[in-house]
């Protein structure tokens, strides 16, 4: 019998396979006494897993080599090393001799002792080393209790190839690391729309329905599915007209897609010959290479927090520094708009680098330029970095989070203190570099013409400007319902936010999810929206509606609708607006 389950439809696109249940708890582990003859037995057998273990982990490193991220590069390295350490292995050999117990029994025994001690340090990295441990006896638990030959790529990487992945949650790196092993799809149980991780599966083009409650008991392994990223749908094993109904569906959206691609390459101008700028948002350099498969344009948005996530040291200015100078090259003179670190809330560190307890409320907390600021060492790197690469090109620098002119002002002196330092250390570098900040908090918004007066460019990040006029968490699918972009409220910031950049003659561009919205764009061109940045996978459903619209018939509608209070009544405008020919 088919199943019909409802959850958020983050990415869109629709994706059939089989499913494959994440579990991240850990497996019962078996626990028996072995006779004195067999205690070398059990040694070779712990070794062998030990080396199955560590084959896993260099094939996942060598299949992904080619644009894996360094964050994740890293945390592979880190678990090859624990494969390796001598109080993990000699202690477990000693638990099997001494207790004359299993490997897998020992194994646990040995990691339980030494997560034991982990926990009780002071020292905070040391604390989380835990995790890597965790990890990594794990990962030889299940090489210990599958009796399977070492198929490590099967295992890790080819098991999942077109399965639909089922998960309490996924982190963004997960995200990135499935996207290699070709899933179709996941779903998730938590997380909201808004998350990073639903950023980068629509990003990297995975359909994805999150907030599905129980998503882990309803579904069964390896059943098949029927995930619809768009209405947020799933059909559990799904009956063979539903199956046709849906290839159809699917097909249909190829063809159309296959068809955008006429407009791959060709310029971004609305029919009444209004040029406007379309650019992509990134996480990594590696993702110029998807962006290029749509469009030769520049990065409007380049989030460079992948750079500090997941991994246990912060990248020092050189290494920052390449990995912009990396994005150039691949933007080969195209502008690359670099917002500073936005850390904090959904976006966070490992753990090894997290100071004090956990905000109660994140989104408010140090987040993004608040903790740039208090850590100014840390953010002259980055500024410096940015600095030196613009000496290469196109480059931008954009600070997010910006609440008040206070933290501005702030910043700017921060610039020219990096500017001077640079000067001082004769290291070449452009003291021009425009500098701009996004507009995501409202108090920002309603004081938009005060930066925009100190500064060269804004933009504005709705993911971030819905939440915070609207007093609704992103990430949480409690209230993803209330998360509207078309609240008059949030309309009439991004409207003065678009003024105050007409007015003191400055770009003004939306990098939000907004603009990658294709329902959106009539609305926002109408606006006066001249800039937008947008995930690779929809630029030229964007590029399709902006040439096919007339912005001189659409600003006079579109000022009528700023009047609005209720949100669905814009929408059934809109709707009616973006049926129009044009
Ligand atoms: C935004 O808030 O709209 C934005 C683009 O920033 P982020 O999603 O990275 O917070
Ligand atoms: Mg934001």
């Amino acid at each position: 019998m088919s199943v019909l389950l409802n959850g958020i439809g983050v990415s869109k696109g629709i994706a059939i396979g089989q499913a494959y249940i994440l579990y991240r708890e850990q497996p019962e582990i078996p626990e028996h006494s072995i006779p004195d003859n067999l205690i070398k037995n059990e040694i070779k057998r712990f070794h062998k897993a030990r080396k199955q273990a560590q084959k896993q982990l260099r094939d996942i490193q060598q299949k992904v080599a080619d644009d894996i991220p360094q964050d994740i590069s890293q945390f592979i390295e880190t678990n090859l090393l624990m494969l390796e350490d001598p109080v993990l292995c000699d202690g477990t050999i000693n638990q099997i001799e001494e207790r004359k117990r299993n490997a897998e029994w020992a194994l646990q025994a040995q990691c339980n002792r030494l997560v034991k001690v982990f926990e009780e340090m002071d020292d905070p990295y040391l604390k989380t080393r835990k995790d890597d441990i965790i990890h990594v006896v794990q990962r030889i638990q299940s090489c210990l209790m599958t009796d399977e030959p070492a198929s490590p790529a099967d295992e890790d990487m080819d098991h999942l190839k077109g399965r639909i992945i089922i998960a309490d949650d996924l982190t963004p790196a997960d995200t990135i690391l499935m996207q290699h092993q070709k899933i179709a799809g996941f779903v998730t149980e938590y997380g909201g729309p808004l998350s990073h991780t639903a950023i980068l599966a629509r990003n990297l083009g995975i359909p994805a329905v999150i907030g599905v409650h129980n998503a882990q008991q309803l579904i069964l392994a390896s059943e098949w599915l029927i995930i619809d990223g768009d209405k947020g749908t799933i059909v559990a094993n799904p009956d063979k007209k539903t199956l046709k109904h849906f290839k159809s569906l699917q097909k249909d959206e190829k063809s159309r897609k296959r068809n955008l691609f006429d407009l791959k390459n060709k310029k971004a101008r609305t029919l009444d010959g209004i040029p406007i700028t379309l650019n992509g948002n990134i996480d990594r350099p590696a993702d110029i290479k998807i962006l290029r498969q749509y469009d030769h344009t520049g990065v409007g948005l380049y989030r460079t927090e992948m750079l500090f996530i997941e991994r246990d040291e912060n990248p020092d200015e050189d290494e920052q520094y390449e990995t912009y100078r990396r994005a150039l090259r691949a933007l080969k003179d195209h502008p690359l708009t670099i917002r500073t670190v936005d850390l904090g809330a959904d976006k966070e560190l490992s753990s090894t680098l997290q100071h004090g307890p956990l905000a109660h409320n994140p989104a408010m907390g140090l987040r993004a330029i608040r903790r740039c600021l208090k850590e100014p060492e840390q953010f002259l790197k980055q500024i410096r970095a940015i600095l030196r690469a613009g000496a290469y090109g196109p480059v931008r620098m954009m600070i997010p989070m910006l609440s008040c002119l206070d933290e501005l002002d702030q910043t700017l002196e921060l610039i020219n203190q990096a500017k001077n330092e640079l000067t001082t250390s004769k290291k070449r570098f452009d003291p021009a570099v425009p500098v701009g900040a996004m507009i995501e908090v409202p108090s920002a918004a309603l004081a938009a013409h005060h930066f925009a007066e100190k500064l060269d460019f804004l933009s504005i990040g709705t993911n971030d400007l819905i939440q915070y006029t609207l007093a609704l968490d992103r990430i949480d699918d409690e209230v993803s319902h209330l998360y509207q972009p078309l609240n008059l409220s949030v309309l009439k910031l991004i409207d003065i936010t678009l003024q105050a950049g007409r007015k003191n003659n400055i770009d003004v561009s939306l990098c939000g999810e907004m603009a990658s919205d294709p329902k959106y764009t009539r609305l926002l061109l109408g606006m006066g929206l001249k800039n937008f940045s947008v995930q690779a996978n929809t630029l030229l459903e964007i590029k399709h509606v902006i040439n096919n619209s007339r912005i001189d018939k659409l600003s006079p509608k579109i000022r009528k609708l700023l009047s609005i209070p209720y949100p669905d009544q814009i929408e059934q405008k809109i709707i009616k607006l973006n049926n129009l020919k044009h």
